[in-house]
């Protein structure tokens, strides 16, 4: 096992990670903004590096600072976290070449899930059932081809940049009068935001829920999954509340898209933590993208199978075997994780400044992932996150229960944040009921969106 590894990230997923190593016995190196000289996450690693000024593209993505950070502190293996430089294979390529160990999948595979439209070629060639679209990239200068290829899938569809993320350069289109027009406006987006004029097509989902399914790979050729997460409430493409199992779905659909998940992660040799992302309409799962890195909701898979995902990637990254084998994994109660957000709950406007009092919810099933503390400054250079609260319960109606519980213990004062939304979406009979779509939480607020 590794001695020291330094955790290229901040906030409340560079505490995470700071805690998976000190149980395993690891030393941790933090590196940190001037903007986080304060932070918890510094104060409580073995080793601190400030690797440059607070905007990111001068620490947290300063390539050279993290590795130099590496370097000077004798680490063996970077930590990406999420966001950040967690799915830029050039990074990991610099890791590696540089001597350490990059925990995550190899940078072939990074970019290969990168790319969208290389991904869903390679998940359809493993077996993973993708929406319905055109084969590849649609064709740069061929209008008459977008129009054939949109006939047969058949209208709504949506153009997406091959090079897309964060929910951005995708475009809905209806009718056939507006197809010429919507394919060249994304092409121009995708070039001028993600450097990839390339977009493909797909059947546009009218109504589907966003369940995606949790593996674990490694470099012995076991991969298993770890069953699925229901993370259908959204808002502008950002999760906002998380759930395991997801409500309603058959244990016998769930064993089956999670077994070709696995096969799949065998067949390209996926290395360490994964998930694969689908959407999910009457019965049917359609694959959209796989993210290559912990995910921001891994705690309420967590909690449902007793495993520690961060851990068992680091125990991946070390070239050791799966610690469970699949006939190992059982899912067991209901976990749920509600985002807390610096943000208005009325504008979703950040809120940044100081907390001026903190008090942490407890008691029996409730897990606190956060970096903050009162008094700490909540800096505007960064997303808005300030924790995740989530809780378990033998049932779906008593993880509720205990949220509800745990939020109005919950106390954050001096900035605004976004726990009145959460306790009136715990109170809504369609979320009680659970099952609801992608687009629940846009329609309830009176967005109205595609
Ligand atoms: P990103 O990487 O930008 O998050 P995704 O491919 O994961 O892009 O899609 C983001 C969101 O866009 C999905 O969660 C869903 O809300 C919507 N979306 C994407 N593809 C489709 C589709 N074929 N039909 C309906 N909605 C879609």
């Amino acid at each position: 096992m590794f001695e020291k590894v330094l955790i290229a990230n901040r906030g409340e997923i560079a505490l995470r990670i700071q805690r998976a190593c000190r149980e395993m016995g690891i030393k941790t190196v933090a590196v940190y903004s001037e903007a986080d000289a304060e932070a918890k996450y510094v104060r409580l690693a073995d080793e601190s590096v400030c690797i440059g000024p607070a905007p990111s593209a001068k620490s947290y993505l300063h390539v050279p600072s993290i590795i130099a950070a590496a370097e000077v502190t004798d680490a063996e293996a970077i930590h990406p976290g999420y966001g950040f430089l967690s799915e830029n294979a050039g990074f990991a390529e610099r890791v590696e070449n540089s001597g350490f160990v990059f925990i995550g999948p190899r940078p072939e595979t990074i970019r290969l899930m990168g790319d969208k439209v290389s991904a869903k070629d390679a998940m359809k060639a493993s077996g993973v059932p993708v929406v319905p679209g055109s084969e590849g990239a649609l064709s740069e200068e061929d209008p008459d081809e977008w129009l054939r290829m949109a006939r047969d899938v058949g209208y709504p569809v949506i153009i997406k940049a091959a090079g897309g993320g964060g929910g951005r350069g995708m475009r809905v289109v209806h009718t056939e009068a507006h197809l010429v027009q919507s394919v060249q406006l994304t092409q121009g987006e995708a070039a001028s935001t993600f450097g990839n004029p390339m977009v493909y097509m797909e059947k546009f989902l009218g109504n589907p829920r966003h369940i995606e399914i949790q593996v674990l790979s490694d470099t012995h050729g076991n991969a298993i999954h770890l069953g699925e997460r229901d993370c259908s409430m959204q808002r502008r493409h950002q999760k906002v509340l998380e759930e395991a199992p997801a409500p309603g779905l058959d244990p016998k659909l769930r064993n089956k898209i999670g077994e070709r998940c696995a096969e799949a992660c065998r067949k390209i040799g996926y290395r360490g933590a994964g998930t694969f992302e689908f959407l999910y309409e009457d019965g049917e799962f359609f694959f959209i993208e796989m993210n290559t890195r912990v995910q921001v909701e891994h705690p309420v898979t967590e909690f449902i199978t007793g495993v520690d995902i961060v851990q068992e990637s680091i125990r991946i990254a070390a070239g050791l075997p799966l610690a469970n084998k699949q006939k190992d994994i059982q899912f067991r109660g209901h976990a749920i994780e509600c985002r807390i957000n610096a943000e208005d709950p009325a504008t979703f406007m950040p809120s940044p400044g100081r907390i001026s009092l903190y008090h942490a919810p407890g008691g029996p099933g409730v897990r606190v992932d956060s970096h903050v503390y009162q008094n700490y400054y909540v800096p505007s250079h960064y997303d808005s996150m300030i924790g995740k609260l989530i809780t378990y319960g033998a049932t779906r109606e008593q993880a509720i229960a205990r949220m509800r519980i745990a939020l109005s213990e919950m106390i954050v004062e001096g900035i605004k944040t976004n726990i009145p939304l959460h306790q009136d979406l715990l109170v809504d009979q369609v979320v009680l009921e659970g099952g609801f779509s992608i687009h629940y939480l846009e329609n309830k607020l009176g967005m109205n969106k595609h």
